[in-house]
């Protein structure tokens, strides 16, 4: 019996299409193989739905979701929609798009693949065999906190605001993921924080602390946030997995994934309790390159593999997309970003032609 799965796609701006495009031809084949059938729906998000509806959001996108088993993204933002009012922002599509499924947790893997060990900017030596799981707290912090805005106060100046606030509950259900995380991988967890500063980071240390209790086979350390980035470029392979709050995690896990040499490389998962996950390049959408068929398609189609691996429990399918992009880094094609000498310098559709017979 064939399996059925609903898929949104939210191609989004810049060249979330090309690469989005690519990723479901690759999904397509692989489902073919399987006996697994897709039914794609296509919703807009971020600028192009701006331009649209005038909401980087609309009402029927976050509808077409919830009513689906996973949510495939590319990326979204632009230029074009930088100086809008907050409100109407691609961005703010995002948080309302995490917020409205619930995905609490971010998990993003940095590995150094060794046919790209010399796209890294750091010493052979120091990112060979770095193998780090970032997991992010996604839907609290200071990104959601209240009050925030631009007030103006009693003498007419303005005063810009936003809160850092984490509940004991909030902190233990993100704890929870990573512990369960690490236990999977090697064993070992770092917390990151600011508590010699930030009260709101004591309370996250105590909570992560007594949570160890639970979980006697992973190794908890803590770090504060500037020492945590001093070392994820000093010695990256110390780390296991990662866990911190929201606007840390979107720190680290950018600087983890330069480790790796090409932000164009890098999937993620977001997770809520229950319900469609979203599955997402950790890359914006590059509208310098957008249109020239110049992207890198290997991060949006590790991230359907990661859908298919976490959000849909099909392992198989998983395993043979990311073996695809393995044999295609073997064969030597590569897009300009992770170009090296003697490599096949291809476009993004070239690439994904390449992945469909890699898969053949
Ligand atoms: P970016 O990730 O879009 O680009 C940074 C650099 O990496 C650029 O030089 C770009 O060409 C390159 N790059 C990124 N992805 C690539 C790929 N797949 N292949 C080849 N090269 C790639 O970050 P940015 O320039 O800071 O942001 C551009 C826009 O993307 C902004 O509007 C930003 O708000 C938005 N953004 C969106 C997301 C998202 O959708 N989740 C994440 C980050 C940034």
């Amino acid at each position: 019996m064939s399996k059925q799965y609903r898929i949104t796609l939210l191609p989004g701006d810049g060249i979330g299409p090309e690469i989005m495009s690519v990723t479901v031809a690759v999904l397509k084949q692989v489902g073919e193989q399987l006996g697994i059938k897709f039914e794609f729906q296509e919703a807009l998000m971020g600028g192009a739905a701006i331009d649209a509806t005038g909401n980087p959001l609309p009402d029927e996108t976050l509808t077409a979701c919830k009513n689906s088993d996973a949510v495939l993204l590319a990326a979204i933002g632009g230029y074009k929609w930088d100086n809008l009012p907050r409100h109407q922002r691609p961005e703010t599509g995002l948080l309302g798009l995490r917020a409205g499924l619930g995905l609490f947790a971010n998990l993003r893997p940095a590995s150094i693949l060794p046919q790209l060990i010399d796209a890294s900017s750091l010493k052979r030596e120091v990112v060979e065999g770095v193998d780090i799981m970032v997991v992010r707290e996604l839907t609290g912090g200071i990104y959601f906190g209240q009050p925030k805005g631009i007030f103006e106060t009693e003498t007419g100046e303005k005063r810009g605001v936003n809160t850092m606030v984490y509940s004991e509950s909030e902190i233990d259900r993100i704890g929870r993921v990573a512990f369960e995380t690490a236990r999977k991988r090697g064993g070992k967890l770092c917390s990151v924080d600011k508590a010699n500063v930030l009260d709101v980071s004591q309370l996250w240390r105590d909570r992560i602390t007594q949570l160890a209790a639970e979980y006697p086979d992973v190794e908890l350390s803590h770090l504060y946030v500037d020492n945590a980035a001093m070392q994820l470029i000093r010695a990256p392979k110390q780390f296991d997995t990662i866990v911190t709050g929201n606007l840390f995690g979107d720190i680290l896990s950018d600087a983890a994934a330069m480790l790796t040499g090409s932000i164009g490389m890098l999937p993620s998962a977001s997770l809520g309790a229950s319900g469609p996950g979203v599955f997402e390049p950790v890359h914006g959408s590059a509208p310098d390159i957008a249109g020239q068929d110049k992207a890198n398609p290997l991060a949006q189609v590790l991230s359907a593999a990661m859908m298919m691996r976490y959000g849909l429990n099909e392992p198989e399918a998983a395993t043979r997309m990311e073996q695809a992009v393995l044999k295609v880094l073997d064969a030597g094609y590569r897009t300009g970003d992770i170009m090296s000498a003697e490599m096949k310098l291809v476009g993004c559709q070239e690439m994904g032609d390449a992945l469909l017979q890699a898969l053949a």
